[in-house]
């Protein structure tokens, strides 16, 4: 389920009518600037502030902004409605009074959900499945990390496959398709208006064809000369099915084109799959990137595009954990070193064909713990399984141990912003942080603890998805317990440890969210060092006196906010991971720009009968 950026406040009622508003406030007390928000059904994605101000009532619309900001007619943009309410509730502005006081949804009130979501969930699920063949678990984590880039996919394309969608025909044709079988009031196609890159709208009533002109403004919103204004046309064919908006009656049946209707997917693909399912491109050495080949030129790669979202999905391929010697080339190139030795690139032949690798080899076979520790690795490596963590593939046991694992080509997040600084824009890094989210939110479901969590221990495999590693010091917590206590302190990256770490030496998945703070603040600093030069003792101390580090030049407030809560000392009021995804889910979302390509043009608003 896409999740409302409003969702998170406590104020926030879903989609209430205007009266249903005006009865939860007069319910509240009718106090000067007390105020609601709801769902707006005119502007899809925008919202509706409902304010009292000497005992009437007042309702304002916000509208979601093509370059995803949201603004009240005439005022300030914000970038979501929380920073709105935030900034009304101390500057008028242009509203009858600034908001006071919050009227808090009751608790056995749920947020209501609106006409279309349940219609955009269901529409995102079936795009998901049909267009990497995901399904199950792949396919919940697919849309939970990337659902605004679908949704934004979903509303420039979603109407091509429509029944009713009838393409590039003349008024003529479609008139003809409409007089073709029964006549009833209401029948309509929805077609491409010649040589204008418009849109036409032709139904019949009272057995006569009418035409009109769906009309796009300058932001590329869809209407009818009188109507509400929509983000789709998908969205406006809902719409007029409920309220005819000006035409002669409202939409009921669509007129089915036939050629869409043969084609069983409802919905646009942009890579065929095989016949058992998706078929995997070519894979050779440099491969994780070529394997974009089959995206869209006019949209960025996906995680769902790389075949290391879903490696698994061919249910002949079982993950093997002895990789035979001769399964492996071995590149002499390294990609990165550590304690216990290198990791190489190289190629893994397997029955499906060959798959680019990273091979970490231990140097030294003789010595024993650095080879338990290795093994302890792969064992941990070995039970997870999800797209925004390394896999391991298998160990080969040959001229040395080596620990085979997915490539993650674009290497360390850390070295990866700090060398593309004037590229690389916050809302890449929001997606890349959610996405390290959701990959720990999964590790703290598993009850696994990390211990290592840094911008270091995260790699890309390309620009827009990012994968953890590092499993070396990682703990499997047994079923009771939810801490892992180590006996010794070693070799800690104590920057990155939580006060209950280096005090009690106590790991937990709620220490992990305090490295992640670390790490979102690595990350919107571009790879910068956290604490400056301080070494582990100056930082203990400076965070026993509640200091925190500052907030990144280019970090949002409410990423930097984020921060602040993983950096919670007392790490039972510290939010877990699943709240961590939700805040950071939430603001990539309301951060999204949902809006179509630039260049749509605006239209006249006349029908064209
Ligand atoms: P590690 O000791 O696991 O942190 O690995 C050391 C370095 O090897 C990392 O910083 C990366 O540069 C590189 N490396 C490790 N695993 C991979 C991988 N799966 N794909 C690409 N590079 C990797």
């Amino acid at each position: 389920m896409s999740i409302d950026p409003a969702a998170e406040l406590p104020f926030f009622y879903g989609s209430i009518s205007r009266s249903d508003a005006e009865q939860h406030l007069k319910l509240a007390g009718m106090a000067d600037g007390l105020f609601l928000l709801r769902q707006c059904l005119r502007s899809l994605g925008g919202y509706v502030l409902s304010i009292v101000w000497n005992l009437e009532f007042h309702h304002y619309t916000i509208e979601k902004q093509l370059n995803g900001t949201y603004c009240i007619t005439g005022g300030k943009p914000h970038c979501g409605p929380a920073e709105l309410c935030e900034f009304y509730s101390k500057d008028p502005d242009g509203l009858v009074c600034t908001l006071k006081k919050p009227c808090l949804r009751p608790p056995d009130t749920p947020i209501r959900a609106g006409l279309f979501d349940s219609l955009r969930d269901n529409m995102l699920r079936e795009y998901v499945k049909q267009t990497w063949n995901l399904e199950g678990e792949a396919m919940e984590q697919a849309i939970i990390s990337q659902a605004p880039q679908l949704e934004k996919l979903i509303a420039t394309t979603a109407h091509e496959k429509m029944p009713w969608y009838h393409g590039k025909i003349t008024r003529m044709e479609g008139e003809r398709r409409l007089y073709s079988g029964a006549q009833p009031d209401g029948k309509f196609l929805v077609r491409d208006r010649e040589e204008t890159g418009t849109f036409a709208l032709s139904m019949i009533y009272g057995k006569t064809v009418y035409h009109y002109q769906i009309l796009q403004d300058k932001s590329g919103k869809y209407s009818m000369p009188e109507g509400a204004k929509f983000d789709t046309i998908w969205q406006l064919v809902e719409c007029l099915k409920m309220k005819n908006d000006g035409l002669v009656t409202t939409l009921r049946e669509a007129c089915v084109n036939g050629k869409v209707a043969e084609k069983t997917p409802n919905l646009p693909t942009t890579r065929r799959p095989g016949q058992n399912g998706y078929t995997p491109p070519p894979r050779v050495i440099g491969a994780a990137i070529k394997a974009a080949s089959a995206v869209p030129a006019d949209r960025d790669v996906l995680p769902m595009d790389c075949p290391e979202f879903n490696p698994y999905h061919n249910p002949n391929e079982v993950r093997k954990f002895n990789i035979q010697r001769n399964q492996l080339l071995i590149d002499e190139v390294e990609l990165g070193s550590g304690n216990f030795g290198c990791v190489k690139k190289g190629v893994l032949k397997t029955d499906s064909g060959q798959k680019d690798v990273a091979i970490k080899v231990l140097k030294s076979d003789n010595e024993k713990l650095v080879k338990e520790e290795m093994m302890r690795e792969a064992e941990i490596m070995h039970q997870l399984s999800n797209p925004f963590i390394v896999r391991m593939l298998g160990l080969c046991n040959a001229e040395h141990l080596m620990l085979v694992m997915e490539m993650a080509s674009a290497g360390p997040l850390n070295k990866f912003l700090s060398t593309h600084k004037d590229t690389v824009g916050v809302e890449t890094i929001v997606n890349l942080m959610h996405q390290v989210s959701v990959g720990m939110k999964y590790l703290e479901e598993k009850n696994f603890v990390h211990r290592d969590l840094a911008a270091r221990n995260v790699l890309l495999v390309n620009q827009q998805f990012a994968k953890i590693s590092d499993f070396g010091l990682s703990k499997a917590l047994g079923a009771d317990d939810n801490y892992y206590k180590a006996r010794t302190a070693g070799k800690w990256p104590l920057k990155w440890y939580a006060p209950e770490c280096i005090n009690y030496h106590k790991f937990s998945s709620k220490s992990d969210v305090w490295s992640y703070g670390v790490t979102m603040w690595e990350a919107f600093s571009y790879g910068g060092k956290p604490y400056k030069k301080m070494k582990g003792p100056e930082v203990m101390r400076f965070i026993e006196t509640g200091s925190r580090m500052d907030c990144p030049a280019v970090c949002p407030e409410r990423m930097y906010a984020v921060m602040k809560e993983c950096w919670t000392y007392e790490h039972e009021q510290r939010p877990d991971f699943k709240k961590v995804e939700e805040s950071m889910r939430s603001y990539h979302c309301s951060i999204s720009n949902k809006a179509k390509p630039e260049g749509a043009a605006a239209t006249a608003a006349e029908p064209i009968k």
